[in-house]
This record gives C-alpha cells, structure tokens and sequence, in this order.
C-alpha cells in the first residue's frame, strides 16, 4: 500500500510515519516544509519524502501526482494551537480550510481514499458526558470569539466529505484526536506564551525557569492520549481493506486520563523535582504554577471548554483499539523526550 502524508514532519505525521515503516510493508510518501522530526527513517527505502509547501504551486503539481498514484492520503497540514487561532483566524481558515479542501477535492477526482483529522474541538461546549460521534451536537461561541475557527474549519471539511461520500460515494475516514501528547509535539524553544499546547507549555516554561500559568484557574479538565495509542488506532485505521471504516468518524483519546489542567501542571512538576536529570543538574529549584486570566493569556477572542470527554466505544467495538497508556507514564516519557533533546543539554552546557 502507498499512504501519502502530507506535513509527515508534524507530530502525528512523523509518528505514524515511524510506525508504518515499523510496524508494515507499506510505503510513505511524505511531504513538509521542515525534516528535523523524521531524521530517523528519512533514510529507510520505503520512505519517500519531499521538501515542500502545501500552498506553493510546483509543490501542489507533487500533491495532486502522488494522490493520483497512492492508496490513502492523510492531509495532515494544519495549524492546530488555540492562539494562532485568536491571532490570525484568517490564516487557520486559509490553510486549514481551504488549502485542505483543494486536496479533498482532488482525491475525489482521483478516487483516492481520504483519513482526515478532524479534531475534538469541533464538539465545543457540548454538554454530553461523553461526546459520541454521531450522537452529540456541536456547541459553538458567537463570531466575535475568534477561538472557534478551527472548530468550524474543520467541522465544515468534515461535512463536505460526509457529502461526497453520500452523493458521489467518496471513501473517507475522519477520526478526533483529543488532546495527543508526547515526543515532538511541539518546538518548546521557539513558542511564544500560548503558542503551544498546554503541556509543552508547561515543559516549556519549567524548563525556562518561568512558572507555569493556569488559564482561569486551570478548572477546566482534558483528557490526555499518549502518542503511541493514538498511532496505532490510526494505523489500525489506514490499514482497514475491509472498508468497515468507509465514512466512519472514529473519537481517538483517553477517557481515563481526564485530569484539571491544574492536576496537570501539578504532575508536570513532581515529575521534573523527581527526574534524575533535574536531580543532578540542579537546574531546577522551585517550579511556580500562577493564575492568569484568559484574557490576559489568549486576549478577547478566547472562550474555552470546560470538559472533554470522548465516547471511544466504535474505536473499541470497530477497530478492537484500547488506549493502554496511563497519565503519569505519558507525561514522563513527554518529559524524558524534551530533557534529552540536545537543544536542552546545549543550555545546560551553556549556563
Ligand atoms: N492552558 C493553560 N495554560 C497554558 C496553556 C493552556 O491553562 O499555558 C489551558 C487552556 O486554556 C485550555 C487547556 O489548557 O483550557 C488546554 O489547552 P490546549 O492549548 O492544550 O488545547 P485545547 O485542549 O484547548 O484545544
């Protein structure tokens, strides 16, 4: 089989990637403007990457040749942090929406199988315990909270590809990250305040010796998945011959891990002042969690969820997927990654 991936540099594309190559015969065709995630398998034969950018005209003739030629595209091109989303909607809907809808549109042309990234957001506010794919109404703030472009991006592609599917039978599979975390999930060092998710927020900030900073009190919860799992639902997924998955949505998350973002930045902290690292360095002494508000951290076109709790009973009935991995074993393989990476051993050479 030939997956084609593009932005296969990002966090999920360069994970899958690692996994495809690991764990089956298939080849990758990938595409991103940076390589620094996939240094590790842009050598293997099956792995085909091209430096690239999904806006730029030559590179769209690369797209639209290999979505010809492959069996299943995943646009995983995407800007995807809350920030980017309140200070510079316009380019969230430029890149998210309408660049990807150029590539759904093509792989309709060439009848090429679609795995989507959705994402839990588009859910909103909503009341549910726990979201159910298909049960579940999407809860959206008023225009002028600019957070809920992405939501509405995605939940827009979302809908034209169910459309194609009914009236032209397109085959897709969307599926919702909730909030992945681990290895390469974000650039600690380059991120402005709120430019990244929450825990790299917070690694971040412990490891610049800042406090970490809890949005309106950090009441609200999420419930964390670990990379891997997420990976292997994806792939269990990709690699469905049977077509069970055609036109499916399918919820990828953690409902155990489902902790306040205060429990969270609490945990990220006894596991640095235990970390032997931390321990013999002597770096890190004292690790602050301070309250902020959001409109002070996002500014006015912030509004947020308060919980977020997916429904992962298709994934287990469909796919047979379990997540296995617990919160505290996630955030410590998070952790380990981040204190390894040589960007953090050179500062500690040069303090
Ligand atoms: N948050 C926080 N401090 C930070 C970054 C984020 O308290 O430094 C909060 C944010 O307001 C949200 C939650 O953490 O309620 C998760 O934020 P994230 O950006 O990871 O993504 P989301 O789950 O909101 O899409």
């Amino acid at each position: 089989m030939k997956v084609l991936i593009l932005g296969v540099n990002g966090f999920i594309g360069s994970h899958l990637s690692e996994n495809i190559l690991k764990t089956t015969d298939w080849e990758v065709y990938g595409l991103d403007v940076e390589s620094n995630k996939i240094s590790d398998i842009v050598d293997n034969p099956r792995f085909n990457f091209v430096k690239g950018d999904v806006t730029v005209d030559k590179d769209k003739e690369w797209i639209e040749h290999n979505i010809k030629e492959c069996d299943v595209v995943l646009p995983l091109v995407a800007i995807a942090t809350p920030a980017t989303y309140i200070k510079n909607p316009l380019k969230v809907f430029e890149l998210d929406f309408e660049t990807n809808l150029e590539i759904i549109k093509k792989a309709v042309k060439y009848k090429t199988r679609v795995v989507f990234p959705s994402t839990s957001e588009v859910y909103g506010m909503c009341t549910d315990e726990a979201f159910d794919e298909d049960k579940s109404n999407f809860i959206l703030g008023p225009t002028n909270k600019q957070r809920w472009i992405y939501s509405c991006c995605k939940q827009l592609l979302d809908r034209v590809m169910w459309a194609y599917g009914f009236e032209k039978d397109f085959k897709f599979t969307i599926f919702r990250p909730y909030n992945w975390i681990g290895p390469k999930l974000d650039d600690i060092y380059t991120t402005k305040e709120g430019g990244s998710r929450v825990l790299t927020q917070f690694i971040g900030n412990v490891l610049k010796n800042e406090p970490m900073k809890l949005v309106n009190g950090g009441h609200q919860k999420r419930c964390f998945l670990y990379i891997d799992d997420g990976i292997k639902c994806l792939t269990k997924i990709i690699g469905d011959k049977s077509g069970v998955t055609n036109g499916m949505i399918f919820n990828i998350g953690n409902p155990k891990n489902n902790v306040t973002i205060r429990e969270l930045a609490s945990r990220v902290r006894k596991i640095f002042y235990k970390h032997p690292i931390i321990k013999s360095t002597n770096l890190i002494k004292k690790i602050d969690i301070e309250d902020v508000s959001e409109k002070i951290f996002y500014g006015e076109g912030y509004q947020d969820v308060s919980f977020r709790v997916p429904s992962i009973k298709k994934a287990r009935d469909v796919l047979g997927w379990e997540p296995l991995i617990g919160l505290d074993a996630a955030l410590r393989k998070t952790i380990d990654y981040y204190l390894a990476d040589n960007k953090f051993s050179r500062k500690v050479v040069n303090k």
